[in-house]
């Protein structure tokens, strides 16, 4: 094996800035280990994560129970593709199909693999269940959607960064406004070829945005009116990141279709998956949908044994538990604030708007200077900066972050 030479933040910033694509603008900071909701840098400089890979490490960095449970794997049998059975796919896929209340599980490996996976399943189950003419399937998005980075999903965004001169663009959505039910029931009275309507519970990357209470239960219901499959993405929302198993279980609403990924494995291994009853599922057959890498078998016990520490360490309730904790003692100081205007979020999915202009950099800054100070979060689409810390957190270190947040929005005070 190579020997890799320790290197300063500096030299791997400059590695990654002449070697790799410039797709993303990273925070400077160099991260070298994590353990739990610590993260430590280069430097041995040590960090409370606030981001959790969005979303994806809500079990905290390097679980020990997940990390022996893959290690003993990767010894074993890592890859067979599904030209073969392995002897542990079946068993996650019974897990985690009881886990959630389904009766099939669809294997992948990234997030956006499984909104894409989701859409075959619901075009194919619309021309050949609910018999739409071939080539006119529709699906219902919403406004400011965040599904993934894929060809088609992008053609659906309508993030310019994410669009522009990636076209032509995949036709065959519809958009609508988030949160609002009246324009659902028009594009469905309005529109016979209408497939399924796919939705994120909480826009995460669009900001936090919790949509009124009834939102889901309402849509759902709509859905089934015209019948219509609900197929939520639950890619970021779900994995007890907001107080529940998953964000929908807030309004008791069972989707027809679920999306998971990211904390599906406690960010130790990329699993996604697409889970729906029978009627649904049946639809796909042998040659039609499939990925080399999806089921593997280290992908099998990762994501059993991550979804197993959701429920033994109670992370649902902590993350319940906490986010209102958060929410209350950030409101307080808001409460005599210039530069934050709200906060908002369920569980531990939360987010304060900044008040400035959209394209002011105060955001980035206050993260920057959340860096200095010990705490590592990001902006989201401008002046909002989301907070999502691992669900492993204690009430003592939340306290500890919260002034870590305050003290650093003071300097920011006008
Ligand atoms: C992250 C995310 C995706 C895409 O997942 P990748 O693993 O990055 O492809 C899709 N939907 C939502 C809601 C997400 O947060």
């Amino acid at each position: 094996m190579a020997v890799l030479e320790k290197l300063t933040s500096q030299d791997a910033i400059a590695l990654e800035n002449k070697y790799g694509a410039h797709n993303y603008h990273p925070l400077p900071v160099v991260l070298s280990r994590g353990e739990g909701v610590f993260m430590w840098d280069a430097e041995d400089k040590k960090y409370y994560d606030f981001l959790s890979a969005y979303s994806a490490v809500n079990q905290g960095h390097c679980h020990p129970r997940i990390i022996n449970a893959m290690m003993e794997q990767a010894k074993t049998l890592t890859l067979t593709s599904r030209a073969f059975y392995n002897d542990v796919l079946g068993v996650f896929e019974k897990y985690a199909t009881s886990y959630f209340g389904f009766d099939k599980l669809l294997p992948m490996n990234t997030g956006a693999e499984a909104v894409e996976t989701a859409i075959k399943i619901c075009r194919k189950w619309a021309y050949e269940k609910k018999g739409i003419a071939e080539e006119k399937a529709q699906i219902i998005v919403c406004e400011n959607n965040f599904h993934g980075r894929t060809t088609t999903i992008i053609s659906f965004s309508n993030d310019e960064d994410a669009r522009k001169n990636f076209g032509p663009y995949t036709p065959g959505f519809i958009k609508i406004p988030y949160d609002n039910t009246e324009a659902l029931e028009k594009a469905l009275k309005e529109n016979t070829n209408i497939a399924g309507f796919l939705v994120e519970p909480i826009q995460g990357e669009a900001g936090v945005y919790v949509p009124s209470e009834g939102y889901l239960t309402k849509a759902k219901a709509l859905c089934k009116e015209h019948g219509v499959l609900f197929i939520a993405d639950e890619i970021q929302t779900g994995i007890a990141r907001t107080g529940k198993l998953l964000a929908v279980d807030h309004e008791n609403v069972k989707p027809d279709m679920l999306i998971l990924g990211k904390a599906i494995s406690g960010g130790v291994y990329p699993v996604s998956a697409v889970l729906a009853n029978d009627d649904v599922m049946g639809v796909i057959k042998p040659g039609q949908h499939g990925s080399t890498f999806g089921g593997n078998p280290v992908a099998a016990v990762v994501a059993m044994e991550a979804l197993e520490v959701v429920k033994d360490e109670g992370l649902a309730k902590n993350a319940e538990t906490l986010g209102t904790l958060f929410r209350s003692e950030l409101q307080k100081y808001i409460d005599n604030s210039t530069i934050v205007k709200l906060v908002r979020g369920k569980g531990l999915l939360n987010a304060i708007v900044i008040n400035d202009s959209e394209d002011s950099s105060t955001a980035w800054d206050i993260c920057m200077s959340l860096k200095e100070n010990g705490l590592l979060a990001k902006p989201t689409h401008g002046n909002i900066i989301r907070f999502a810390p691992p669900l492993v957190m204690t009430e003592e270190q939340l306290h500890d972050c919260i002034s870590i947040i305050t003290k650093t929005l003071k300097e920011f005070e006008k």
